[in-house]
């Protein structure tokens, strides 16, 4: 465990597990009887399901479009409808989702749908990819085509390909780069064309040595496409730090990286928009790595998004002795989850089967105030002070001290000498400030709501006022137009009478 000299500030050297699933091929996983198909897997509001109950789809339908700048999800297999209702899912708190009840067919397969993968535009190309429901794969689950929209009238110097996968145990990235380079290269060049990059770099971390050779003999004859190693180092594969790395810019807070002239995305992203715009197949499958002590087969597998947990881990052998704890993840960033019969989403990377002597110990003693986790978090921020303040309930003070920027990596967490769960901390403040400020909005929402309701009873009342004085003023008027008439008679009687 040292501290890294230096592409990027701070950071830890987690002890990598990679040997344990990167050692054989991608297992490819047939469609499982029913498939769970989330309708929120990547970040903005959930696609919304435009099928119904009781239908037949085929693979490669469109099951639910995205809105508001999230993704479209397509049907991994051909099938009928079940249902659309809540169901297990592999978020933190292990709340439920609703999800897209697929029963596959078990039969002959309906044909395939393609989406449409004509373009003569940079705008028509970015189409292509968000029709296909392409998200970033390496964690931010992201829509890509969104973020590729924010490049058209901006210029981009440099297109980055994170290929770091720098998460010990996680081998997805790396296989899918070692078996699928054609597919990786193809989605980059036309990443280059859909941003208007002048050069992409692929960034890979010196211990996937097979994948950095791999990719530099794809792209000897691509002029633009430059393929570096970097050293291992946690967390190298964080966006900022990822950029810091290879161009030395630090993007200023509350910026975009698309703002400093550059664009991120991951490799296996890029083999899903190759898959996308060559041959028109949506995003419907993915590589998720099985890993950890407790796994009786450690490897990684291709499987349709949709497909439970519990289902994979049947594929792969099983466990060998009873897991103590399941992260989705990687162990730095991942979470844990109790419920394995949950799907696999497009952002699942890796399932962890830990045992025991590979959790980090968890009897905290008080902070012993040794500076390590500042030296160690990459953001520049006092992680001691930070959760000081949190554990005194001053959410306020955390946010002064930066706790929006925290990546929550954990290096912090990891160096602690006093196992303080530092980042859960920065999560639960971090929770709880996104709770109140969701109050805050509907008290204000429901301030706004009284306002305008009494606004409107005052208005209505000022009507019905003002209604109520023309009435009168019209029956005033109207019987001082009458009176003459009624002298009139009255003179006549008076006359009759006389
Ligand atoms: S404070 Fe946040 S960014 Fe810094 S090391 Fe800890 S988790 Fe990472
Ligand atoms: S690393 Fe742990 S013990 Fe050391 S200062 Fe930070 S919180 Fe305190």
């Amino acid at each position: 465990m040292i501290f890294s000299k230096k592409l990027i500030k701070g950071g830890v050297h987690p002890v990598g597990q990679k040997q344990l699933s990167n050692n054989s091929d991608i297992l490819s996983i047939p469609a499982p009887k029913r498939l769970f198909i989330a309708l929120k897997q990547h970040s903005g509001s959930p696609a919304k399901p435009i099928v119904k109950a009781g239908e037949t789809v085929h693979a490669g339908q469109l099951l639910a479009s995205g809105q508001g700048g999230s993704a479209n999800i397509h049907a991994p297999q051909s099938g009928t409808i079940e249902k659309i209702a809540l169901h297990n899912a592999a978020i933190p708190g292990g709340a439920q989702q609703e999800m897209i009840h697929l029963i596959c067919d078990t039969g002959p397969h309906l044909d395939e749908i393609k989406i449409n993968t004509s373009y003569s535009s940079r705008a028509e190309l970015i189409d292509i990819i968000g029709d296909a429901g392409i998200v970033g794969m390496g964690g931010a689950v992201f829509p890509a085509a969104t973020k590729l929209r924010s490049t058209l009238n901006k210029q981009i110097d440099n297109l980055l390909i994170n290929g770091c996968e720098c998460e010990p145990y996680l081998t997805c990235d790396d296989l899918v780069m070692q078996e699928k380079c054609v597919q990786v290269v193809g989605g980059i060049r036309y990443l280059i064309e859909a941003s208007g990059a002048k050069r992409a770099i692929i960034g890979i971390e010196d211990n996937k040595p097979d994948a950095f050779q791999i990719l530099t003999d794809a792209t000897s004859e691509d002029d633009n496409i430059e393929v570096r190693k970097l050293p291992t180092h946690y967390p190298m594969g964080s966006a900022k730090q990822f950029i810091q790395a290879l161009c030395q810019i630090e993007v200023p807070k509350g910026k975009r990286s698309t703002d400093a002239g550059v664009f991120v995305q991951n490799v296996a992203t890029c083999a899903a928009i190759y898959s996308a715009v060559r041959y028109g197949h949506p995003m419907t499958h993915r590589v998720v790595t099985l890993s950890g002590g407790a796994l009786e087969k450690p490897m990684n597998v291709e499987a349709p998004i949709g497909t439970l947990i519990s289902e994979l881990l049947a594929n792969c052998g099983g466990l060998k002795t009873s897991a103590a704890r399941i992260i989705v993840g990687g162990p730095m960033m991942g979470h844990t989850i109790t419920n394995i019969h949950s799907p696999i989403m497009k952002g699942t990377s890796g399932i962890l089967f830990l045992e025991e002597n590979e959790l980090p110990q968890t009897a905290n003693s008080p902070c012993v105030s040794c500076g390590r986790c500042v030296a160690a978090c990459p953001m520049g921020l006092l992680p001691n002070a930070m959760s000081q303040l949190i554990e005194n309930d001053d959410l306020e003070g955390a946010l002064d001290q930066g706790l929006k920027s925290c990546l929550m990596c954990g290096s912090c967490a990891f160096i602690c000498p006093a196992s303080l769960p530092l980042t859960q901390y920065f999560s639960y403040a971090n929770g709880e400030l996104n709770r109140q400020k969701k109050m805050e909005n509907k008290a204000q929402l429901a301030r706004e709501l009284n306002i305008q309701r009494t606004a409107r009873l005052e208005k209505e009342a000022e009507q019905k006022a003002a209604a109520k004085a023309a009435k009168k003023a019209a029956r005033a008027s109207g019987s001082r137009k009458r009176e003459p008439r009624k002298s009139t008679r009255n003179t006549s009687k008076t006359t009759q009478e006389v």
